[in-house]
């Protein structure tokens, strides 16, 4: 293992874990303990990770209440030589965390940010689906008002990517109602719940058999959740009209099968659909 030297002036984003207290680095918690100060999202839950591991170090709180005004504090701090670690409440700080104006301002500023990787729920929870993981899309919180939460889910029906979100397990039965009303009940859902916990659940179905499945169990709407959803499939023989129009525009300037491939990789759908596609549009230009 390399030396492990603190730098100065340096902002470390630190991973810490999303349940099971095991879930973190060797690095990380030399960082935590040998940086000047720690900003914490709130200070008392990060110190019952630290006294786990018998660290004493300074903390401040940095929560999205007093990013703004941290952010000079901690910039200065870096300034003048000193070594912060920036930690969440659990998992990788800056997503659906804070820290993000902060970050933004250190780099600004050509202070060096460097993160110290570890946990995620959105990642973990992915890696466990068993949907296509070479391209997804992470849309963070769903809306908890059921207008909205259909309009972003109506936003998202035609994306071909696998979709993570985070949401609460108690809104999870409207949720998925939602998913089934906007996106069909034929739909794959994965929702990965309580992860590295001692319940943690990964559960796969269609929208319309999970929604049934947590109608009958009412412990599948505690602790916190990830919810993954299948991207939309292409009917080869029904080619989006955004899918068309690109090709129409590729074909203009190069040769079909070339066109057929970088439309097919830009929008997920079979090169072979859009070639029959090509050839037809051909016979009736
Ligand atoms: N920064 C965190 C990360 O890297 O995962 C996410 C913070 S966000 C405020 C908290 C949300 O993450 C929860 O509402 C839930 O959707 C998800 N989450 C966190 N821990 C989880 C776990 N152990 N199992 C399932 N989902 C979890």
């Amino acid at each position: 293992m390399s030396e492990q030297i603190i730098q100065p002036s340096t902002l470390y984003i630190v991973a810490t874990p999303i349940g099971n207290l095991a879930d973190i680095s060797k690095r990380a918690l030399h960082v935590l303990e040998n940086v000047d100060v720690i900003a914490c999202e709130d200070t008392r839950h990060t110190q019952r990770l630290l006294s786990a591991y018998s660290i004493k170090n300074r903390t401040m709180s940095m929560h999205d209440h007093n990013e703004r005004q941290r952010q000079e504090q901690i910039a200065k701090l870096l300034q003048e030589g000193k070594s912060v670690a920036l930690v969440s409440d659990a998992g990788t700080p800056l997503i659906s965390d804070p820290g993000f104006h902060l970050v933004r301002h250190c780099r600004q500023l050509g202070l060096a940010v460097s993160p110290i990787p570890g946990a995620c729920a959105a990642i973990s929870a992915l890696s466990a689906a068993g949907l296509p993981t070479d391209r997804f899309t992470f849309e963070g919180f769903l809306p908890s008002k059921s207008g909205a939460r259909q309009a972003t889910l109506n936003d998202l029906a035609s994306e071909t990517r696998t979709m993570v979100f985070y949401d609460a397990p108690r809104r999870a039965i409207d949720t998925v109602e939602d998913i089934v009303k906007v996106l069909g009940g034929e739909r794959y859902v994965v929702m990965a719940r309580e992860l590295t916990k001692t319940f943690e659940t990964v559960h796969s179905d269609t929208a319309e058999n999970l929604l049934a499945w947590l109608q009958e169990d009412p412990n599948q709407l505690k602790g916190e959740m990830v919810l993954i959803i299948e991207g939309h499939k292409v009917d080869p023989n029904k080619i989006p009209a955004n899918v068309v129009a690109t090709l129409k525009l590729l074909l203009s300037e190069m040769k079909p099968k070339k066109a057929c491939a970088i439309a097919a990789e830009i929008y997920g759908v079979k090169k072979n659909a859009l070639y029959e596609y090509a050839l037809a549009m051909k016979t009736t230009l």
